[in-house]
């Protein structure tokens, strides 16, 4: 059977990183987040992270260069199957994958996770996601919990996700992503399912909408 290769796209805070850790678990895929992997070298403050910081702190895409950066030097180390979470966000990015994908892999596919502006704002108000791994949640379980169930890990809110950094990376999502999803579409690569419900509903839809067309 080909190896599952599959990008994951869709608005912030649509489930991407939940979906990602979904699949790999159940498809035993490698995992891979651009924005988590980002948010980590801002933490860390390599020469990488501080660059990225400037574009960060403004609620704005890095540049592509660098996002492909992360995923070239990632890509090639992987054997096997794998998902992406947060690239390609720009057509550049993805006429880069593809390339990529034409010398060293092929059979990529897309999955774009729907789901409406006004339900994603006010998820974005409860998220939080572990410092360590790539656990996500809400607040009332980081009150329950205190801690990541996974890893033990801290849990911290995303400065990201405030309302008014919010409301401009779904513009942003809007003029420089949504050309993503027709480049899939065009070249019949797009595979696409609701996100609204809980992750398990989501999931379930994941998993009907890759077997039938994965
Ligand atoms: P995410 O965790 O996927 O929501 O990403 C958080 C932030 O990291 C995004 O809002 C962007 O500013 C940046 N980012 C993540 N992936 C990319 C990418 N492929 N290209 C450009 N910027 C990115």
């Amino acid at each position: 059977m080909e190896e599952t290769r599959l990008v994951l796209l869709g608005p912030p805070a649509c489930g991407k990183g939940t979906q990602g850790r979904l699949l790999s678990e159940a498809y035993g895929l490698s995992y891979f987040s651009t924005g988590k992997q980002l948010r980590r070298e801002v933490e860390a403050d390599s020469e990488l992270g501080r660059e990225a910081d400037t574009y960060l702190s403004r609620t704005e895409y890095v540049p592509d260069r660098l996002a492909l950066n992360l995923v070239s030097g990632w890509l090639a180390e992987r054997r096997g199957g794998w998902v992406l979470d947060g690239f390609p966000r720009t057509v550049p990015q993805a006429v880069a994958l593809d390339a990529f994908s034409e010398e060293r892999i092929g059979g990529m596919r897309a999955l774009l996770i729907d789901v409406e502006r006004e339900v994603l704002a006010e998820r974005v108000a409860q998220r939080c996601e572990c410092s360590r791994c790539s656990w996500v949640g809400t607040l009332e379980e980081v009150r329950e919990r205190g801690h990541c169930p996974d890893c033990g890990g801290g849990l911290n809110q995303r400065r990201d996700d405030e309302p008014e950094a919010f409301q401009k990376r779904m513009d942003v999502y809007e003029e420089l992503s949504l050309p993503v999803v027709w480049h899939y579409e065009a070249t019949d690569r797009l595979l696409r399912v609701s996100g609204i419900g809980s992750p398990e509903e989501v999931f379930t839809r994941v998993r009907s909408a890759l077997s039938k067309h994965g």
